[in-house]
């Protein structure tokens, strides 16, 4: 596969002390290759390979740094130019409209959503709007209710202005409010008619533009349109769980000036990822992890003071360690590789100390994770703040509440418990120990 190819390319220039224009060409190539295969726009990959090409020509390498590690550096600065940072959705009261063609993901992304504004602890509600498709109204309802979230929509009516209109009114107790609306096949003058009479009822905090992840060079002229109509502020590409690896979609952010906020990954209404660039990145490229590059540019992610996705490395070294914080690491561990890959990430935490860790301290399957996942669900606030309390009766009930064995629970609450004491070990170090502790 293309990735390992690239990887190849990159491993090549290990202990070179100079990299040749030659170099440079033959890494460029590869990008190339895996961008061009994934569908991103080719105006975008030449201008990408333009910037790497005169950085790493022009640039001089930082003391200390090799070529090699350079290199590295510039390439990932400039694909997250490419593909931008995660668009800014803040924890607070907004509306937010979808717009997209038909079949995009627009009620599955309104639903997984609202159960992610959930999960972070706001009251949201969907309201649909889709008076053209039968069955809009249920499909969206069923969704809603499977993320347990507040739902407002009129089977009878066929005005999707008025059912704006009425459900504003109907959901103003809902921190968010995820207005859902109609798709058609292709573009035309009666959807972009109707999406700007909602728009400008609804007056939306923020437009989101649903694209599906197969989507190729047409993604830009949608945009274009969509833009014109309501102007958009952030784009979801759906579907990413398939072949496609959603490179057109860029185009559409590039065309409307905006960044990506949310990835889909499946037909549930927890399969939503906030958009993070490395992983989108590693993705793009066909790269199953970022190591290398992510090692390499942990200065560079510092002194651009890279947005905070929903969790930083750096959050689990303050304070104590909940399995709320597990649960976050564990998901942001499927953007980001592993653990011990993510905590290389943290300044002061080379690779060596991670050695020194037994295997299974890391062991975190992707079964166990999904068992985890489900079991965090059965918990309380109170449990999941201080694991501690859970003894063998809750254990018992948080079983029966979840379906899984009692002994996956105790595993979790082991595994809880050796992250926890790993962390404090490293709270307790000074740069000395550090240090001696690299020497060994
Ligand atoms: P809409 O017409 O834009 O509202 O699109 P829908 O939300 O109805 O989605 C169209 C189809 O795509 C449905 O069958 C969804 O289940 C499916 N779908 C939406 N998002 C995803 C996704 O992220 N992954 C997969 N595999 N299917 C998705
Ligand atoms: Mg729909």
């Amino acid at each position: 596969d293309l990735g390992s190819s690239l990887r190849g390319t990159l491993d090549d220039l290990r202990g070179k002390s100079r990299i040749s224009e030659e170099d440079i060409e033959d890494i460029v190539k590869e990008i190339q290759r895996s961008l061009l295969q994934a569908d991103v726009d080719v105006g975008l990959v030449q201008d990408l390979s333009d910037g790497i090409k005169s950085r790493a020509l022009d640039e001089e390498p930082p003391a200390g740094t090799t070529p090699r590690d350079w290199v590295l550096r510039i390439v990932y600065e400039e694909l997250v130019d490419l593909v931008g940072e995660s668009t800014e959705i803040p924890l607070e009261n907004q509306t937010i409209m979808l717009a997209g063609l038909y079949g995009s993901g627009k009620t599955t992304t309104a639903a997984k959503m609202a159960w992610w504004f959930s999960k972070k602890g706001l009251r949201p509600a969907v309201i649909q709007t889709d008076t053209d498709r039968p069955g809009a109204y249920d499909q969206s309802k069923q969704m809603a209710d499977n993320a347990e979230v507040e739902f407002y929509g009129d089977e009878d009516s066929n005005d999707p202005v008025e059912i704006a209109r009425e459900g504003l009114a109907a959901t103003e107790d809902a921190d968010v409010r995820i207005v859902d609306t109609a798709g058609r096949d292709g573009l035309n003058e009666e959807l972009i008619d109707q999406i700007e009479r909602i728009g400008a009822e609804v007056q939306p905090d923020r437009n989101l533009l649903v694209i599906d992840a197969a989507m190729g060079q047409s993604a830009k002229d949608q945009a274009q349109e969509f833009e014109d109509a309501i102007g958009i502020d952030g784009v979801a590409i759906t579907k990413l769980d398939g072949t496609a690896k959603g490179g057109g979609a860029l185009a559409a952010v590039d065309q409307t000036d905006s960044t990506i906020a949310f990835l889909g990954t499946g037909e549930t209404v927890k399969d939503i990822e906030r958009f993070e660039p490395s992983g989108f990145i590693s993705r793009l490229l066909g790269m199953g992890d970022l190591k290398q590059l992510t090692e390499r540019v942990e200065r560079a992610m510092e002194e651009t003071g890279e947005e905070e996705g929903d969790w930083e490395p750096e959050d689990m070294m303050e304070g104590s360690f909940t399995l709320k914080d597990m649960r976050k690491q564990m998901e942001a561990m499927n953007n980001m590789g592993p653990l011990d890959q993510v905590m290389d990430m943290i300044p002061g935490l080379g690779g060596g100390l991670m050695d020194q860790l037994p295997d299974d301290a890391m062991d975190v399957t992707q079964e166990r994770m999904r068992d985890f996942e489900v079991i965090m669900d059965s918990m309380t606030e109170e449990e999941l703040e201080n694991p501690r309390v859970v003894g063998q009766s809750r254990t018992e009930r948080i079983a029966r509440g979840s379906g899984k064995p009692e002994e996956r629970i105790r595993e979790l609450l082991q595994q809880h418990k050796q992250m926890d004491q790993m962390l404090n070990q490293f709270q307790g170090m000074g740069e000395g120990d550090m240090e001696r502790m690299m020497q060994q």
